[in-house]
């Protein structure tokens, strides 16, 4: 057995445990039938279309800034498209007579897990410019499912995927390490952290990197809804946004952790969800979830900055003061380019910036920080996200700002680690944060 295969079971992630099978399991044919099991309309559709045009490979950092073809997104998906053609197509099928069929193998499976994981952060970006309208990042999202099944994926997010299923959290943070942030958010602020309140408005989810990170939102969105006055509260029971199941392919682990989320919001009767500033979190709960789970929700899901913006329009946050230094911000993938929240940042921005400038491309067009669909959590991957990071240099260099300002804690990490290997002494600082320090103080 595997180290892979130890560690990975598909029985840890399973949501219905009556087919669950046993450590060891994962395999080259279990992997195939998983690659069989995605294939559908849109996948045919896709590699019917595709002219081998080469443009996605010019919208992908991790190509562009290595500059090796094998990291071309099209490249990528070659295991998907040879299991279409071969089980899917008559010109397969006939191959196959003829003993011509490019055949999957688990060598080959081997090699692609380095394009499938470690250079590639879902990001999107190349999604946006086939000219024949092809989601390749939907396609990445998918073949990463066989991958898993097959028993080829990044050590970093079984990891992650394993502690995800064990305690809610890919870092393995549990209840007691939020409560120490708690009480440091309600001795600093004097305003109570509210826990488990049945039927107030909002429930709140947090990412772990927050948590560890950057605590520093906690008491800003404390500190913001006591000024609106909009109830909120933590739940004990569920206090995680992310989705490890998502990043590393496991539709069953997935599931599993949007149905906490789902039965913390339906126990404390709230009508609105806020994800964090957490890109992929936000698509998991927002889009993903009711898929994943098989029914629709009984409350809506809102990103933090969605209501932060919602609250500004309502008159319902009053500033004070505005940031004087120029300022220039990062758009995460997740968020812009799959989500369409664009506009809502930029009159957070308009509303403390005097002085803020925008990347060259920015919104559904800006380029990815590297570290997004999983490269974080996957150590391995360390030099592919840092060298898809110049990408993200080269544009803060052409604005030459004083500090960035983003939504996300992963974007918002690397751009912090980025800058450092860079010797770029640009601070980078979350929206939310900034927005609860010009808050006009109540009287
Ligand atoms: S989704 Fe982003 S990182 Fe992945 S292949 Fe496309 S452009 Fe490259
Ligand atoms: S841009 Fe679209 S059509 Fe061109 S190679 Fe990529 S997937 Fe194929």
């Amino acid at each position: 057995m595997s180290q892979v295969e130890s560690k990975l079971t598909l029985e840890q992630g399973r949501t219905q445990p009556q087919a669950a099978p046993k450590a060891g399991e994962l395999s080259l044919e279990r992997g195939l039938a998983a690659f069989r099991a995605e294939v559908d309309g849109p996948v045919a559709a896709f590699f019917s279309s595709c002219v081998h045009c080469g443009i996605c490979a010019q919208a992908c950092p991790f190509y562009l800034e290595t500059g090796d073809p094998k990291y071309t997104p099209i490249l990528k998906l070659e295991p998907l498209r040879r299991v279409w053609e071969n089980d899917f197509t008559l010109l397969g099928k006939i191959k196959g007579k003829l003993g011509l069929q490019q055949k999957v193998t688990d060598a080959m499976l081997a090699e692609w897990e380095e394009l499938l994981y470690d250079s590639c952060s879902m990001c999107g970006r190349c999604s946006m410019v086939c000219p024949v309208g092809n989601d390749l990042a939907l396609m990445i999202r998918k073949s990463r499912e066989g991958m898993v099944q097959a028993g080829h994926a990044p050590e970093g997010l079984i990891a992650a995927s394993v502690r995800a299923i064990q305690t809610g959290s890919p870092m393995g943070l549990q209840w007691k390490t939020l409560a120490v942030q708690i009480n440091h958010v309600q001795t600093s602020s004097g305003l109570e952290v509210p826990v488990d309140k049945d039927g107030a408005e909002y429930l709140v989810l947090l990412s772990s990197m927050e948590i560890i990170n950057f605590p520093e939102y906690l008491e800003a969105i404390t500190k913001i809804f006591d000024h609106a006055g909009v109830t909120w509260t933590l739940s004990t029971q569920c206090f995680e946004a992310t989705n490890a199941g998502i990043q590393i392919g496991n539709k069953d682990i997935a599931a599993q952790l949007v149905e906490r989320v789902v039965a913390a919001a339906e126990k404390l009767k709230v009508p609105k969800v806020i994800s964090p500033e957490c890109g992929h979190a936000f698509t998991a709960i927002r889009w993903e979830g009711p898929n994943l789970i098989g029914r629709p929700y009984p409350f809506k899901v809102f990103h933090i900055i969605e209501v932060l913006d919602e609250l500004r329009a309502a008159g319902r946050i009053k500033t004070e003061g505005m940031e004087t230094d120029r300022l220039s911000m990062h758009d995460p993938c997740n968020l812009a380019r799959k989500s369409g929240v664009i506009q809502q940042q930029r009159n957070l921005m308009n509303l403390v910036a005097e002085n803020f400038v925008e990347l060259k491309e920015h919104g559904k067009f800006q380029w990815c920080c590297g570290a997004g669909g999983g490269v974080s959590s996957n150590e391995r991957a360390e030099p592919l996200k840092m060298a898809a990071f110049k990408r993200k240099k080269a544009q803060i260099e052409e604005v030459n700002p004083e500090r960035m300002v983003t939504m996300c804690a992963t974007c918002r990490t690397q751009l912090e680690e980025g800058l450092e290997e860079f010797n770029m002494e640009i601070p980078v600082v979350g929206l939310t944060e900034m927005i609860a320090e010009h808050l006009v103080e109540k009287n």
